[in-house]
């Protein structure tokens, strides 16, 4: 990937979805909810933070988390996504982006997530050094349709866009 264009605007979109299994409690954006169920994968399943690191390497023309941290790698089993999203940003910050904004929408019939989706921004905005003002995070249902309707799972869609230096 050659260096950005002086002045240079590029946006990325990630998406993931990870099943909800028994216990709790849910994690998303490093935010811990209570909750009887959770979410499973190699990692811990945050399937915000994954969204918006594929969003960020997406915009950055560096690939996605997969190539970033592969699921065969036994040091990413179990490992902490905010941990990933702070290598990530590296990476795109080290190729002389900055962040114009990040916005995720969070697609889950339950539980409630108005009061968590605050903290989950200014979590991501902590890890990548960024104003709290310039991360939102949103939540809808599924209008009860689909594997998402029927609560297997959560989805999240995330865009970035990044600036050059
Ligand atoms: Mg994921």
């Amino acid at each position: 990937m050659p260096a950005p264009h002086q002045a240079a605007t590029r946006v990325g979109i990630g998406y993931d979805s990870h099943r909800l299994v028994e216990p709790g409690p849910l994690l998303l954006g490093g935010v811990t909810i209570p909750y009887p169920r959770g979410l499973t994968g190699h990692s811990d399943a945050d399937a915000l933070a994954h969204a918006v690191i594929d969003a960020l390497l997406g915009a950055a023309g560096l690939g996605n988390i997969g190539r970033l941290f592969p699921d065969t790698d036994e040091p990413w089993r179990g490992a902490d996504s905010l941990a990933l999203l702070a290598e990530a940003w590296r990476h795109v910050a080290d190729a002389g982006w900055r962040l114009g904004n990040i916005d995720a929408t969070i697609i889950t019939e339950g539980p409630r997530l108005g009061a968590y989706l605050d903290p989950m921004a200014t979590r991501i905005a902590d890890v990548i050094g960024a104003e709290a003002a310039r991360i939102s995070v949103k939540a809808k249902t599924n209008e009860g349709m689909g594997f998402l309707g029927r609560g297997e799972g959560i989805a999240v869609l995330a865009v970035a866009a990044l600036e050059g230096s």
